[in-house]
């Protein structure tokens, strides 16, 4: 796509609300990981006793999943870039982090 028809789809209302509702989501998906960090997968919110804080994650991740799918669907970004750059990552958390290794072997 254009840089001009990116600039002219960026200025529609549709997407300005969805970026918006984007970086919500997104906001709140580090809160419900706060959530779990400091109370417990477990445990819940007063007001919501009927949804542990792992289910309140999933919700929010879910949220967040339904943002990205709204800007592919847009045009804003692209499925294929975005799945680019999730396999890079994959592979650099292979290399970066003890994610993929068998219990026995980190430290
Ligand atoms: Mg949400």
């Amino acid at each position: 796509m254009l840089n001009s028809q990116i600039n002219e789809l960026m200025q529609t209302q549709q997407v300005q609300e969805a970026l918006d509702i984007l970086q919500e989501e997104a906001a709140e998906v580090i809160q419900a990981v706060s959530k779990i960090r400091r109370f417990g997968w477990d445990n819940y919110h007063p007001s919501t006793p009927e949804q542990h804080n792992l289910e309140h994650l999933e919700e929010e991740l879910g949220d967040m999943q339904a943002m990205i799918e709204i800007l592919m669907e847009l045009g804003i970004v692209s499925w294929g870039n975005v799945t680019v750059a999730k396999r890079a990552k994959i592979e650099k958390l292979k290399k970066w982090s003890n994610i993929f290794k068998n219990p026995d072997q980190s430290a």
